[in-house]
């Protein structure tokens, strides 16, 4: 009976997780009627090779306290602890094998729309799941931007557009102002700032 329930998934590499990343997922679970959503820190995104970022087990640590006080959050380990690069095929897929019978709704941002096609297989994403692309201050979906993306009709049929509160913060911002000394509070989760600050995390960039 549980497994039925319809299941969100969203990805990132939260690095650190703000209130941006809990926004979408919560007003995507509300919306949708979805009994849970799964947090999935990649240990390796591929779409940002060469760019540094804090070591996985602090990211994962974050997102767990973070979605700590939400019973419909879950984490899942699965991108951390697999190795090589974090493809979202394969963690829908692993997924899809742990909750066979759940319809599966993968969130995103819109500026994470632009670069689906850089995804690997991601026709084959589309035919396991229906996507969630929630408002991000910046990138609204308008017409010209989906021509802009230039993907299939069939790939559009699955995606559902979600307008949530315009929350402009992201987690490079977030390291920036940490490396220039300036306040994150109210930006992130209490707990998620004392980490970083008793971890010394992005203090130089
Ligand atoms: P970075 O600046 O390092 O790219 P980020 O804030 O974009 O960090 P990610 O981990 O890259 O965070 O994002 C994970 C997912 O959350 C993406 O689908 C992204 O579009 C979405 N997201 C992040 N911040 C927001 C926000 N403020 N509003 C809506 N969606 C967001
Ligand atoms: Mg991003």
């Amino acid at each position: 009976m549980e497994q039925k329930q319809a299941i969100g998934i969203l990805g990132g590499t939260f690095d650190p997780v703000h209130y941006g990343h809990l926004l979408a997922a919560e007003c995507a679970r509300r919306a949708f009627g979805l009994e849970r959503v799964i947090l999935t820190p990649a240990a390796q995104p591929p779409h940002k090779e060469g760019l540094s970022f804090a070591d996985k087990l602090h990211r994962l640590k974050m997102v767990k306290s973070a979605a700590a006080d939400n019973k419909h959050f879950e984490v899942s380990e699965l991108e951390i602890h697999r190795e090589g690069f974090s493809y979202t095929v394969d963690t829908v897929n692993s997924l899809k094998l742990l909750y066979p019978h759940s319809p599966f709704f993968f969130i995103m941002g819109a500026d994470a729309l632009l670069l689906i096609k850089k995804w690997k297989n991601y026709q084959e994403i589309t035919s396991l799941c229906n996507f969630i692309v929630v408002t991000r201050p910046g990138f609204n979906i308008n017409k010209d931007y989906k021509s802009s993306i230039d993907l299939p009709v069939t790939f559009w049929s699955k995606v559902k557009q979600l307008e949530i509160p315009a929350v402009d913060i992201s987690s490079s911002m977030i390291r920036q102002r940490i490396a220039s000394g300036k306040p994150i509070k109210y930006l992130l989760p209490d707990a998620v700032e004392s980490y970083i600050y008793s971890n010394n995390l992005y203090a130089k960039e």
